[in-house]
């Protein structure tokens, strides 16, 4: 899967992302990123991609040229490469749909994400009314960049491919999966600070620990999150 992601900041976005197990699945070849600087895209000697807002107000916008651009170079290589692809382009902004696994898994099934990051206050309109297909927000509040929410939306997503998790059940029983948050887990020694692990875990009885698991899976989700089991009953 390749994820494309246009940003005033790509080596924010790569150092974050080489890392770990997106790094690994990156040098497998299972996922590729390509951050692609805005700024080369910039229409004046001084390489700014940013000016005052019309109307008045705090703060600069990223003007459109530069970022319609940026977008351009990165579809004509998509369309030169799979002809028929006309990829998602996703806007990372607090005004956007909340980012959800259920997300996440539907990004999963693309060939091609672009995601595109703003920055100062935003970008200009016109060209998000032109090219954004999907606005994401990764949660109510406001942060500085869309490059920590891109990575984010490209964390998720990816360990949702196949090959990327070393064991990829690990993927299938996880918080969120049929709207329950995770059952708690242990590993050894089998008594840490006096607490004992819990007995049916040591017990080798798949069922009981089945039932065990999808007990405290409920249990948890009452107390943790209770909104999602509202949403699993509607
Ligand atoms: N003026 C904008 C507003 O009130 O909606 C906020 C701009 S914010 C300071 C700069 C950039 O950070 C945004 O363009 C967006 O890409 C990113 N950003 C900030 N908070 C975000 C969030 N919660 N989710 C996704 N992206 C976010």
């Amino acid at each position: 899967m390749n994820f494309h992601i246009m940003t005033l900041f790509p080596e924010m976005i790569l150092q974050g992302l080489n890392t770990s197990i997106t790094g690994r699945a990156i040098e497998k070849g299972i996922i590729n990123i390509e951050a692609v600087n805005i700024r080369d895209y910039a229409f004046n000697k001084h390489n700014k991609v940013d000016d005052y807002i019309y109307g008045g107000g705090a703060g600069m916008l990223m003007q459109a040229e530069p970022v319609y651009l940026c977008y351009e170079a990165i579809l004509s290589g998509i369309i030169e490469r799979t002809p028929k692809c006309r990829p998602r382009v996703i806007y990372l902004t607090p005004q956007g749909e909340v980012f959800t696994q259920k997300k996440a898994q539907e990004l999963a099934k693309e060939e091609d994400l672009i995601l595109l990051c703003g920055h100062y206050e935003g970008i200009d309109e016109r060209v998000l009314e032109e090219i954004v297909t999907d606005n994401i927000s990764i949660g109510d509040y406001v942060l500085t960049g869309g490059e920590l929410p891109a990575m984010i939306v490209t964390d998720a997503v990816s360990r949702l491919i196949p090959g990327v998790l070393n064991n990829d059940v690990s993927a299938e029983f996880e918080s969120f999966q049929d709207n329950l948050l995770e059952y708690p887990q242990y590993s050894r020694p089998e008594i840490w600070h006096g607490k004992r692990v819990p007995e049916v875990l040591l017990s080798g009885h798949h069922a009981n620990i089945e039932k065990w698991r999808h007990e405290q899976s409920v249990l948890r989700t009452r107390q943790r999150r209770p909104d999602l089991i509202d949403i699993s009953n509607k």
